[in-house]
């Protein structure tokens, strides 16, 4: 299948609905802060350094988790290149082949093949308004369980801003998975890259802070809130676990100087502005695709994500996403059927959905793009 596109690949017709790139305007600068890491902290971040991430940023992690409502010390904290090599350590700790794992279904369509690596039977379970269905969940532990069939290992989940349904969990539901996930001895994996991308409404609660057993492995990353190119983000979990998955991040180390470079961004006055300018850019970019969406494919159900980089659309039961997304690529407009987020293969995955991202492109390109993409939703629907 193909993967999502570069930008550098494309003219300027062309209108990339289909990766979760930053919006290229809001690429922070940051020139001063490397700057001082290479001249103030030049032996620092230009040496080996330690495989669990620098003392500096793991302290400002844990700081930064606490004011959301956690308990955690730097030792809970390991650095990693990006969430993803996040999923893939947890996945070194705690899978053994042929070990079954929960993911959501639809789910983030990169965390599939890395699960795949690991030779994993998946158990997908729905999603609503409120998120990941705890409910259907217990029923399918309780179905494997009178089948004398072991349990899952983890739960895999994006609790909020879902990638792709954008669907946010409520506390209620994350109350009930935290209590589900204790009562049955499963672990949480809380993949959470979107978190400070809110436009509205107050925040759920973070699984990890709901966590009283160490049964959540929060994932953190920098891609999202600051840029995808630093490949930085964090693993939060018990520090006899993170003990262990240093042991298993052999590569080295993330880099120092990386590292060194956001722990100066983040705790100068540039960051929260940031963050101010990351969730008013994007809440724009939200509102120009959904009035878009309304106006040129009035037949799609878009659901409208409080936070994220993604609508997920869902047509009409007889529209074909795969051959949407198909016709839409040849006319220059891309973007990702939704067969692709599931697990599952074969004739029984809907084929009803597609995934527009709305970080990369400006609202005129959304415009276009979308009033575009209406015209071969036409062609395609025989209207
Ligand atoms: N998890 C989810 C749910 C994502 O949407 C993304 C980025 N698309 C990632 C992880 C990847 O994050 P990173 O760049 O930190 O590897």
């Amino acid at each position: 299948m193909p993967a999502p596109h570069f930008p550098s690949e494309f003219g300027e017709e062309t209108i990339l609905f289909d990766s979760g790139f930053a919006a290229p305007q809001l690429l922070p600068s940051l020139t001063p802060f490397a700057l001082a890491a290479l001249t103030e902290h030049r032996e620092e971040v230009l040496q080996y350094a330690s495989g669990r991430g620098q003392p500096h940023l793991r302290e400002w992690l844990a700081e930064w988790m606490n004011q959301d409502g956690c308990a955690l010390t730097p030792d809970h904290i390991l650095v990693t290149n990006g969430a993803k090599q996040g999923i893939d350590l947890v996945c070194r700790l705690l899978l053994d082949e042929g070990d079954a794992i929960v993911v959501s279904a639809p789910t983030y369509f990169t965390a599939i093949p890395i699960f795949r690596n690991f030779g994993v039977e998946f158990i997908e379970i729905g999603q609503d308004a409120h998120g990941f269905d705890v409910d259907a969940l217990e029923t399918a532990l309780d179905a494997r369980a009178a089948d004398g069939r072991e349990l899952p290992k983890l739960i895999y989940n994006v609790p909020e801003f879902h990638n792709p349904t954008g669907a946010t969990m409520s506390a209620a539901r994350r109350e009930a998975l935290i209590a589900l996930a204790d009562a049955r001895g499963i672990a949480i994996v809380e993949d959470s890259p979107y978190r400070q991308v809110r436009f509205e409404g107050p925040d759920e609660p973070l699984l990890k802070a709901l966590d009283r057993s160490g049964t959540v492995f929060h994932l953190g990353t920098f891609s999202k809130l600051v840029a995808p190119g630093l490949r930085i983000g964090w693993i939060a979990a018990e520090p006899a676990q993170v003990a262990r998955m240093i042991q298993l991040k052999s590569e080295g180390g993330s880099s120092p100087l990386i590292q060194r470079i956001i722990y100066e961004f983040a705790r100068s006055p540039d960051f929260s502005a940031h963050i101010d300018r990351v969730q008013a850019a994007y809440r724009e970019r939200r509102d120009c695709i959904v009035a878009a969406v309304a106006r040129e494919l009035p037949e799609a159900r878009i659901a409208v994500p409080e936070g994220g980089y993604y609508v997920w659309l869902t047509l009409p039961a007889h529209v074909d996403g795969d051959l949407l997304a198909a016709k839409a690529g040849e006319a220059g407009i891309h973007l990702i059927a939704g067969s692709r987020f599931f697990a599952s293969v074969g004739a029984e995955v809907p084929r009803h959905h597609v995934r527009l991202a709305y970080s990369y492109t400006t609202p005129d390109q959304i415009e276009n793009g979308v009033r575009r993409l209406g015209a071969v939703y036409r062609s395609i629907a025989g209207q």
